[in-house]
């Protein structure tokens, strides 16, 4: 007894589990549990998919089968909805309707050896880890096709229930015949046609698609005078005999095997917005007005396990928008348990029209990745068959769809961000940069790509030959290309004929110069040729300085002389030496040329002023901008002009600004200010030393760390300040000309002077020297301390591209670090000011604007670091800071110290170079390179939070010991 029943148990459980997950045999777990159900709508009315041919021979019947369903796992599929009941028959054995006659070729008749399609399909579909669905057309008893004329009972076989019982049924305009949903027997028949499949086969699910009522012109008066008792409009009793239908099926499915789903496939609008204030924004036919079926209902009541609407229109689609409608009914069934599933229309691909967004299979692989951006849309089904398996174009692009959601192909792309485009270079070799899956192997052309960082990063530097350069990364299913073309050599460039170009001559532009200064008199002639220059009535004979020393042909060379500005005596003033004419003799031919703009000589002295026209106007050290700006001068500052060339003016300091930048003008006679009076006083932040002169000269300050240097374009006549004692310096030195004068200001022993900058006063100028905030608790040691930060780059200038090029550039590197620097300096009581807070672009000129309006306690520029595109960068890294004045030495020191112990950098130093944004004089300002964008593993750890915020835990504490030292 005991025996037995162990043994009944276990007979018991195994049907129990056999019944509950056909797919435990195959080790796969449903499709609808996964959450990636994958259907293939095998349509067989009218022979749209199976069988191809009406056959009764079950061989074929089988084989076509077996084709299909080899189709739908080789794709990825993992379900297939057979349609068993096309046309009130059946594709199996039923005692209700007759044999299908596009199966057999004529209603009623079976195939040979007893053959039942269903149950093989069903038996085949599960060996493939593939689910069944049995699809039904619930309401039509005739499909008419093309020419045939109206469908009559005639062509029914005898045992049809609709011959049988003709009142059920309703010949419609569209020539075919429907049973009436009005009817309750006709209704008990679709039922009783569910519970045969459900009870007779191990279907996955049965399945109805859009047809209900066929459209408004129904014929069916007598049944709704029937049975409309209870005072429902046409409308409402239509759709209230359509739901009884699904309520009742799905009562009928669940009380039999509740582990059989039940859904249905609706057309895609369900109503407009405007014709019902749920609809959805199209225009479209609508299922709830025109078939009378109320997906919402079935939704909201949950009498369908998953609905399947036909959304078969593109993305963007006016009338009927595919994004839209899916996000429709994503709404709808929000917070039941209806599943959503999305019908495709496949056979709307490989439209021939290019510009039709069903060109190709694309339509379809855009909706599919929107679908993945949805959490409630838990599957695709295709219709149909034939057309997928027919295309390769739409089987590869779902297939791969499919196969990267099964891992089967990279989860991240080959891709290469560096070149972000293909590009055209003088360099022999570039750094190429992209992602990549890190579990699979990435190849470049066809070799395994090494070092890689551990998400896949890649930073490869390939020699480049003359012409063009291919590189593709491959991995699995997914490349990446790039080309490179690298021009030759340039060579000699031709000229095609005997001459100087007039661009090539000097000066392009008014020069001057002071007596005994040289300049270089230059023009370009045919190489190989005899060039002089003559100025001032002296002729000059010139030499080539470049291209071919030995030409056969006419090529391009350049001729220089050096020429020392002649000296005049007398009273200051400028002297017209007239414009160079350059002369070209190329075996006997000889031509000249004069140059467009005139050289002069100007005196010390000479009345010929600049007034600066703008609040800042830069000054540089040479006339060229590639070094930086040296210092700035003052709106309506005036100073004397010593020199003109190209764009620019130099003043009595030796400082170069841009023409544009000053207003130049020429006085009958001299006019020179004089500093009449100074004083010192000290405050609390600052110590002031002001100059008051008769107009406003300009004036240059810079530090040495000893001593503070006053240029002033003014004689002084005034005595020295008297120093208090607890100033910052301790002596005032100047010395005087009858053009400039000069302070010089020594700092005490001891004392910090933390920034210096001259303001305008009523009166002239004054020298303002920045004492270093006192330290007032140690529990917040920055509090009082203004600390202003400057993420480097931002908007369209990205900075330093990396393996994830413009999506994870440098501006974004600066940006997060600046923020979590602010919030460890605000958690140390400071108070913090950023440059940018967003990615927006901010030109280096305006950044130092605001500091300057500012005048923050410190300025800390935050940039992360590159190299030129031929440098192999996998291999560089290391945290460097840079500086330019003395003063901001021992911060940007105490930072650098920090993280090179902190982090185990390699060291790159603390560097003085001429930023821009670390021009700031008024306080100490520097610029952390936080480590190399491009190299992979570096890569990781910019782009790291934690770590990041690490790096801004190490960089706050020495700012933080900077203060309290
Ligand atoms: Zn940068």
């Amino acid at each position: 007894m005991k025996y037995i029943r162990k043994s009944l148990i276990l007979i018991i459980t195994f049907v129990f589990l056999f019944n509950l997950t056909a797919f435990a045999a195959t080790g796969i777990t449903s499709p609808h549990q996964n959450g990636d159900f994958r259907g293939l709508w095998v349509a067989t009315v009218t022979n749209i998919d199976y069988p191809t041919k009406a056959t009764t021979n079950s061989e074929i019947l089988k084989s076509e089968a077996i084709k299909t369903l080899d189709y739908a796992k080789n794709t990825g599929f993992n379900a297939v909805f057979l349609q068993v009941r096309p046309a009130c028959d059946a594709l199996y054995k039923s005692k209700y309707f007759p044999w299908s006659k596009y199966l057999t070729g004529k209603q009623g008749v079976a195939p040979d050896r007893g053959f039942d399609p269903l149950d093989f399909w069903i038996t085949e579909a599960h060996k493939r880890g593939i689910e069944l669905h049995a699809w039904i057309n619930p309401y039509r008893v005739t499909k008419r096709e093309w020419g045939e004329p109206n469908h009559d009972y005639s062509s029914l076989h005898s045992t049809n229930p609709a011959v049988k019982n003709p009142g059920w049924t309703v010949k419609h305009s569209d020539g075919n015949i429907y049973f009436n949903p009005g009817i309750p027997e006709a209704r008990q028949l679709i039922i009783n046609g569910v519970i045969e499949i459900v009870e007779n086969y191990s279907v996955d699910g049965i399945h109805f698609d859009d047809y209900f009522y066929p459209d408004k012109n129904f014929d069916d008066k007598e049944t709704y005078k029937k049975y409309n008792t209870t005072g429902k409009s046409l409308d409402d009793w239509r759709r209230d005999n359509v739901n009884t239908l699904v309520r009742d099926v799905y009562n009928a499915i669940k009380s039999r095997k509740s582990n059989i789903r039940f859904g249905i496939s609706p057309f895609g609008i369900w109503a407009n917005k405007d014709s019902h204030p749920s609809g959805s924004d199209t225009k479209g036919l609508q299922s709830y007005y025109s078939h009378y079926a109320d997906s919402l209902y079935w939704i909201n009541n949950e009498i369908i396990d998953y609905i399947l609407p036909q959304i078969y229109w593109n993305i963007g689609y006016s009338i009927a928008d595919y994004k839209k409608l899916a996000v429709w009914w994503e709404n709808a069934v929000k917070g039941t348990n209806v599943d959503l599933y999305i019908g495709h229309a496949a056979y709307k691909a490989e439209n021939p029209d290019p510009k039709s967004p069903w060109y190709g299979a694309a339509e379809i692989e855009r909706q599919l990745l929107l679908n993945e951006t949805s959490k409630i849309i838990k599957g695709s089904v295709f219709f149909n068959y034939n057309v997928m398996a027919k295309s390769a174009a739409l089987t590869n692009t779902v297939k791969t769809v499919f196969d990267r959601r099964d891992g089967k192909l990279p989860k991240v792309a080959v891709r290469i961000s560096r070149p972000a485009s293909d590009i055209t270079t003088s360099m022999t070799s570039f750094y190429l940069n992209g992602e990549s899956d890190p579990a699979l192997p990435l190849y470049l052309n066809g070799k395994l790509v090494e070092n890689r960082s551990s998400k896949g990063y890649f930073g490869v530097l390939v020699p480049l030959s003359v012409g063009k350069n291919t590189f593709t990364f491959t991995q699995a299913g997914s490349s990446d290309t790039c080309t490179i073309t690298r021009t030759a050599s340039s060579g000699y460039e031709k000229m095609s004929g005997v001459e100087i170009p007039s661009s090539s001559t000097f000066p392009q532009s008014q020069e001057y110069r002071m007596p005994g200064e040289k300049i270089t008199l230059t023009c370009q002639a045919p190489a190989g040729s005899t060039v002089s220059v003559k100025l001032n009535g002296k002729t000059y004979s010139m030499k080539q300085i470049s291209g071919p020393t030995n030409p056969s042909g006419l090529y391009k060379a350049t001729y220089s002389v050096e020429y020392t500005m002649p000296s005049f005596s007398g009273t200051p003033r400028i002297i017209n030496l007239g414009a160079p004419v350059y002369t070209v003799n190329y075996k006997g031919t000889v031509k000249t040329k004069s140059a467009p703009a005139n050289i002069g000589v100007i005196m010390k002295g000479a009345p010929y002023y600049a007034e600066m026209l703008y609040d800042v106007v830069d000054t540089y050290n040479a006339p060229v901008t590639g070094n930086g700006a040296a210092y700035e001068l003052y709106k309506g500052m005036v100073d004397s002009v010593t020199g003109m060339t190209g764009n620019y003016a130099r003043l009595s300091s030796g400082q170069w600004v841009f023409k544009s930048r000053v207003k130049i003008y020429n006085l009958a006679s001299p006019s020179i200010p004089v500093v009449k009076s100074t004083a010192y006083t000290v405050g609390m932040d600052n110590d002031v030393f002001e100059l008051t002169m008769t107009s406003l000269a300009a004036a240059i300050v810079s530090y040495d760390g000893e001593n503070v240097v006053l240029k002033v374009s003014a004689p002084a006549s005034a005595a020295l300040p008297k120093l208090p004692s607890n100033s910052l310096i301790s002596s005032v030195k100047y010395k005087t000309s009858i053009y400039d004068s000069e302070y010089v200001l020594t700092k005490k022993d001891g004392a910090i002077i933390e920034g210096y900058y001259i303001e305008k006063t009523n009166t002239g100028i004054k020298l303002v020297l920045k004492r270093k905030p006192k330290v007032q608790s140690l529990a917040e040691p920055l509090k009082g301390v203004t600390i202003m930060l400057d993420a480097g780059h931002g908007g369209s200038e990205s900075g330093a591209i990396g393996p994830l090029g413009a999506r994870f550039a440098e501006k974004d590197i600066n940006l997060a670090l600046s923020f979590k620097l602010k919030k460890e300096l605000e958690s140390k009581g400071a108070n913090v000011l950023m440059t940018r807070t967003d990615d927006s672009y901010i030109s280096l000129a305006d950044r130092l604007t605001v500091s300057r309006n500012a005048r923050p306690d410190m300025f800390i520029s935050l940039h992360a670091n590159s190299m030129p595109d031929n440098v192999d960068i996998s291999k560089i890294s290391g945290f460097s800071v840079f500086y330019r004045e003395v003063l901001s030495k021992p911060a940007a020191q105490l930072v650098y110290d920090g993280v090179i112990k902190e982090h185990g950098k390699n060291k790159h130093g603390v560097n003085k170079k001429n930023f821009y944004v670390t021009r700031n004089t008024w306080a100490p300002s520097f610029l952390i390179e936080s480590d190399f964008v491009p190299n992979p593993t570096v890569f990781e750890w910019l782009t790291n939070d934690a770590e990041q915020a690490k790096l801004a835990k190490t960089i706050s504490a020495a700012i933080v010991k900077y203060y309290t030292q």
